[in-house]
């Protein structure tokens, strides 16, 4: 019997997806100056290409030589925004452009759904759903502001706090449950995806498209056009990159935006191994945990027991059997993962079994007991799993080029600096927009911001 997600509890689907209406904007042509001058390369040497027909040292020479584009007109009354990036910074950026009433298309890349780092991965195993939370696990609250975001999510019933007992793992078995007192951890009622996925309903002012990976943004006509491979995915007045990493960097290297490029390319992530992996038994604990920090094993830096979290149990009256199995969710130190990092797009399978056993055999070096492998395994790097540093600047906004940026990266690694720096990036274009789009400094924010670097676990740095 397959296992059918939508009768599942777990599984609520509130978005429809529409077609982003094709817009003509080769109708007129309003003023913008457009200096963005691309190098061409002049080189005859053949440089090694990156995945996207590009080299790293070509996308730094065009990063730093592009010119600044500036836009002249007018913003429109009724403007649209375009965010690239379905993140939770993305959604949360859409969010508050939505209470200002101003119309915004999130663009993902998600095949199974939005939300990014909040994902949630659902495998059939002949009938019955095993379910993972494969990179956020919960989050916790430190900033008044989000915790009235937070207050409303758990009054829709989006998520709920996770009781279960969480606490450090130093080898052979050796806990420390983490005091009562420890921070409220909130996880997503029915995983991190369904959360990301329940944040916005689709409406006449939020266009939500995807799987749609956004490869060139050009600005004409006192626009910014967004094409997928070639193919035209609308015009809007302001855009926002709500995404990091290699595939930012290079569409920002000839984009027009300088300021905006630099910043993003001094970001440095770290590489995160998780691996998914499900028991037919309960693995070997005492105390039994449901989540741990691991200390002093480079291939494991936590685990924990998604069954357990999510409360799982048979659910005889559905088509669907929910998890009988001990599902765990484990993830390497970003050390680890540095020392074995591949393409993720194209992980050799020699990497990958080499992966698996180093990981597994943390496991049983942090609990000090041998178990039974399990019957189920998916292995996946997070090649841009966390900032480990950051400019300190709540989002980034160029008013001459009326484009910006948010994510977790601005202010530090987790859920929570992820939904302040979309809140605050929405915020800002409003009053942008409310102000006519003029260049003023006050518009400007963090072009220039210094980069520290972020202390935390290895999985985020928790307020
Ligand atoms: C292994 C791991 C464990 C973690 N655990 C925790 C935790 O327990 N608690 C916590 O608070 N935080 C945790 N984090 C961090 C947390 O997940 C992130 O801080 C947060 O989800 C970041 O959200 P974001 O919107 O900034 O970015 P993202 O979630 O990365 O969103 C970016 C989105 O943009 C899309 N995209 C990229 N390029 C394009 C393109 N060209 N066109 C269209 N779409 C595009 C991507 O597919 C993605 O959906 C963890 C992260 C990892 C990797």
């Amino acid at each position: 019997m397959a296992c059918d997600l939508r009768s599942s509890f777990l599984f609520t689907q509130p978005i429809k997806f529409s077609k982003i209406p094709t817009i003509s904007f080769y109708a007129q042509f309003l003023p913008c100056r457009c200096l963005a001058s691309t190098s061409k390369s002049s080189s005859p040497i053949r440089r090694r290409r990156g995945k996207y027909g590009t080299s790293r040292k070509s996308i730094n020479r065009k990063t730093y030589m592009q010119e600044q584009v500036e836009f002249t007109s007018p913003v429109p009354e009724d403007p649209v925004v375009g965010i690239i990036g379905g993140g939770v910074s993305g959604l949360m950026c859409a969010s508050a452009l939505q209470k200002h009433g101003i119309r915004c298309s999130i663009f993902d890349t998600g095949m199974h759904g939005l939300g990014g780092r909040l994902g949630t991965r659902i495998s059939d195993n002949s009938g019955e759903c095993l379910v993972f939370d494969h990179a956020a696990q919960f989050f916790t609250v430190s900033d008044l502001r989000f915790q009235k975001i937070v207050d409303e999510w758990i009054a829709n019933g989006l998520i709920r706090e996770w009781k279960g007992v969480i606490g450090e793992l130093r080898g052979s078995g050796i806990f420390t449950a983490f005091p009562s007192s420890s921070p409220t951890r909130y996880i997503g009622t029915n995983g991190m995806r369904s959360l990301a996925d329940s944040l916005l309903s689709q409406s006449d002012i939020v266009d939500i498209v995807r799987p749609c990976w956004i490869s060139k943004i050009e600005p004409f006509n006192g626009k910014w056009i967004l094409s997928e491979n070639e193919n035209p995915r609308g015009s809007f007045d302001t855009i926002v990159i709500a995404h990091n990493g290699k595939c930012a960097n290079r569409l920002l290297s000839t984009s027009g935006l300088p300021l905006l490029a630099k910043q993003m390319k001094k970001l440095d992530l770290s590489a995160i191994w998780a691996l998914l992996a499900a028991f037919d038994e309960p693995l070997p604990m005492n105390p039994v945990f449901e989540g741990a920090f691991v200390k002093g094993i480079d291939a494991l830096s936590w685990m924990s027991n998604n069954t357990a979290k999510f409360h799982l149990t048979p659910q005889p009256d559905k088509a669907a059997v929910v998890s009988l199995s001990q599902c765990w969710s484990f993830f390497s130190t970003a050390n680890y993962g540095r020392q074995t990092k591949v393409p993720q797009e194209n992980i050799p399978n020699a990497t990958a079994e080499r992966v698996k056993r180093d990981m597994l055999k943390g496991v049983e070096t942090a609990l000090g007991s041998q178990f039974k492998p399990p019957f189920y395994t998916k292995l996946q790097l997070w090649g841009a799993a966390l900032p480990t540093n950051t400019p300190s600047t709540p989002c980034i906004f160029d008013p001459r080029g009326r484009a910006g940026i948010c994510g977790d990266w601005l202010t530090g690694s987790s859920v929570q600096e992820a939904v302040l720096s979309g809140v605050s990036l929405g915020d800002h274009i409003a009053n942008y927009f409310k102000d006519g789009g003029g260049v003023t400094d006050e518009h400007e924010i963090g072009l220039h911001s210094t980069f520290q670097s972020i202390h935390g676990s290895e999985i985020g740095q928790f307020p």
